[in-house]
């Protein structure tokens, strides 16, 4: 048999954490059984349609290299194939005609509610055989069992039992034509032949529905595991529909894919006290029988901590082009100043994401750099002027450029000035990067080249004598 699996979003909203642990356990999990992933987008509730999420989620998966081998399948694409198996039931009794208003419907539930009782469709139209619909405004019920139990063994949560009498007869088809999510669903995982289902428990009460659909259609039942949920780090439910961030922003904010991936997959599932996982040990180790029952809760710090390990671990080169990538979509020419290897090389162990990274590197690519004007009142005074002086004409005569000789132009002037190399250490950093902490200064401006650093001493020089 082959495993397959599926990630199945909803387009209502961004790719976000929750969603993506989803769609990583269930990819693992082909991966891992040589099987294959599919993605289906759920798109038949069209109030809530919205292409850009679509976007979003087909990105943020791309982005993170979670390939599928089929799909995107759109449930729009698929109306055909439910009408038909609606047709079907229809005939077959399993389904029916319903036309109680919704006032009708109100009514009912309002009742219920007085009465202590869960409000559910009690079967009116059930056994009516409508069959002259026309004109009538109308909806398609499925008919559950009215007597027994349905069980199944979530991998997560082990034996779980509904009652048929808890269930109702659900909507299949709503009034305007449109198959509902729950039904859809089991005939896309028949058609798709799906074999295990990898979800949030916020489908658990969705799976007994789902499941007497198969049982009614005659269908195998698929394997189900239910993720617990992730919560925030205040403790609260975490979920699109609040404060849960777009995948697409860890980017932005210069995470890299394989930390983030790292991250996900142990929010709910561990092998022993490992914390590392490269993509292959994630699909050699990953298993349904470790995902943890208990809420996870989000551990921003951990995730920079894991994302600093793989700045610091993955090969200079792998890095070097994501941030090359990365700085390139920030509009930093590369091309303007020296190998982004040398750099890192020369900040190792300083960041713990590419915007940090991109955040102290700018100033070797673009041609001016600000002063911060809090921090120029303490360095860019007339006591220092002639620092600058000394320093500018110094670098302007040097003829060979090497780290070596600039850092004897910087032990010469600090012999000479009386003061300590610290102290002009700081001054210089500050006026050839903008920073207050660097790397060894004399290396830093080996690397930011001759043309700038003698621009930005003038700047500085300047900047004093405007005051
Ligand atoms: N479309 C559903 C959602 O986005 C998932 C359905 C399923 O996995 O069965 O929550």
């Amino acid at each position: 048999m082959i495993i397959k699996t599926r990630f199945a979003p909803s387009p209502t909203g961004n790719l976000h954490i929750g969603s993506l642990r989803t769609a990583l356990y269930s990819w693992l999990f082909a991966r891992h059984h040589n099987g294959k992933f599919i993605l289906r987008i759920e798109d038949t509730d069209l109030n809530r349609l919205d292409s850009i999420s679509v976007n979003s989620i087909l990105k943020g998966l791309k982005w993170l290299g979670l390939n599928w081998d089929e799909g995107p399948y759109f449930q729009t694409n698929r109306l055909n194939r439910y009408k038909e198996v609606i047709s079907m039931m229809l005939e077959k009794e399993d389904a029916y005609v319903c036309i109680c208003s919704s006032e009708k419907l109100l009514e009912i539930k309002k009742q219920q509610i007085q009465e202590g009782l869960k409000p559910r469709y009690p079967g009116i139209c059930r056994n009516l055989k409508i069959k002259d619909i026309f004109n009538k405004n109308y909806v398609i019920r499925f008919k559950n069992p009215l007597v027994g139990e349905v069980i199944f063994t979530d991998q997560v949560r082990g034996k779980i039992i509904f009652k048929n009498t808890e269930l109702d007869d659900f909507i299949i088809q709503r009034s305007n034509g449109m198959p509902t999510y729950n039904f859809c669903v089991v005939i896309d995982d028949v058609d798709m032949k799906i074999t295990h289902i990898i979800r949030g428990e916020d489908h658990i009460n969705n799976t007994p529905r789902q499941i007497n659909v198969f049982k009614s259609l005659g269908f195998k039942i698929p394997i189900y595991a239910h993720l617990s949920m992730i919560l925030d780090e205040s403790g609260q439910k975490f979920s699109k529909r609040n404060n849960a961030l777009n995948i697409l922003e860890y980017y932005q904010n210069g995470f890299l894919p394989e930390a983030l991936l790292n991250y996900i997959i142990r929010l709910g599932w561990s092998h022993g006290n490992q914390e590392i996982f490269n993509r292959e040990d994630m699909i050699k180790l990953f298993n349904l029988k470790s995902i943890s029952k208990s809420a996870s809760i989000i551990n921003t710090k951990k995730l920079l901590w894991i994302n600093k390990y793989y700045i610091n671990n993955l090969s200079l080169n792998h890095i070097a082009q994501l941030l090359n990538n990365y700085m390139q979509k920030k509009d930093i020419n590369i091309a303007n100043g020296p190998d982004l290897k040398a750099l890192l090389e020369l900040f190792q162990g300083r960041h713990c994401t590419l915007k940090e990274m991109m955040e102290s590197f700018r100033c070797f690519y673009e041609e001016c750099i600000i002063f911060d004007f809090k921090i120029a009142k303490k360095y860019l005074i007339v006591e220092n002027y002639f620092i600058l002086e000394i320093f500018y004409e110094k670098i302007n005569n040097l003829s060979y450029w090497k780290n070596k000789y600039i850092l004897i132009i910087i032990n010469d002037i600090a012999k000479k000035t009386n003061l300590e190399s610290k102290e002009i250490n700081i001054i210089l950093r500050f006026v050839v990067t903008g920073n207050l902490h660097t790397p060894s200064i004399s290396s830093v401006i080996y690397l930011i080249g001759k043309q700038k650093t003698l621009l930005r001493t003038q700047k500085a020089m300047n900047y004093i004598k405007n005051m």
